[in-house]
């Protein structure tokens, strides 16, 4: 037995707050939610339904970058629709991966930025995609740019040099110390060998010297 949403005719796909909705239905109210709890501006339910409308008349694609959008986290959490606060004032459902590159550029020029760029948090300059290392692990791009993540290496560098430098210098010392010990071990467990061994150097070298 199938049970209806109770805001639409849709089949309901989750059970909240003692209400069937439908997966549409369940991510609006999760999004009016969020924004109150986080003390955001809500859009009116008739203002959600329109974007909706928009959105599903697209294909479910994002306005932004063109993704296949998903109503539920667990569908994909990147390209779940999400609302978007624009710094404007105004409302739009976009992917979660849009939203959250939003929140990194000033006011609304996220949407001007041209696509395969992004934005360094460091020198708040948005950049081509290439300017950002790849980690080869994961095949994710740095978060700051080629510039910013060497001039972050160089400062740690120096920050650090001073204490590498004094590590270095007691694990020298220290195994120098071992060797000279196990050396003089050597020296004291094997004074039998040591000495026929220099006994039948020397006689070999004596032996060349007179032919
Ligand atoms: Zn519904
Ligand atoms: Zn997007
Ligand atoms: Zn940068």
């Amino acid at each position: 037995m199938s049970k209806k949403c109770s805001q639409c005719d849709a089949p309901a796909t989750l059970f909240y707050n003692q209400t069937n909705l439908c997966s549409i239905h369940y991510r609006v109210q999760q999004m009016r939610v969020c924004a109150k709890r986080w003390g955001k501006a809500i859009p009116s339910k008739e203002h959600l339904v329109e974007l909706v409308a928009q959105i599903v008349a697209a294909d479910m694609r994002c306005q932004v970058c063109g993704c296949q959008m998903n109503w539920l986290k667990r569908e994909g959490h990147k390209t779940v629709v999400t609302l978007q606060h624009d710094r404007s004032g105004e409302f739009r459902l976009i992917c979660f991966s849009c939203n959250v590159k939003h929140q990194f550029h000033d006011g609304d020029e996220f949407y001007a930025a041209p696509a395969n760029s992004k934005r360094c948090p460091a020198c708040k300059l948005t950049k081509d995609k290439g300017d950002f290392y790849l980690f080869a692990s994961t095949g994710k791009s740095a978060s700051t740019c080629k510039l910013c993540s060497r001039q972050k290496t160089l400062a740690n560098y120096w920050t650090n040099r001073e204490v590498r430098v004094q590590s270095m210098r007691e694990y020298k010392k220290k195994r120098k110390a071992e060797l000279a010990a196990a050396n003089r071990e050597y020296r004291a467990t094997h004074k039998a060998e040591r000495a026929a061994y220099m006994r039948a150097f020397r006689a070999k070298r004596r032996a060349e010297q007179c032919a």
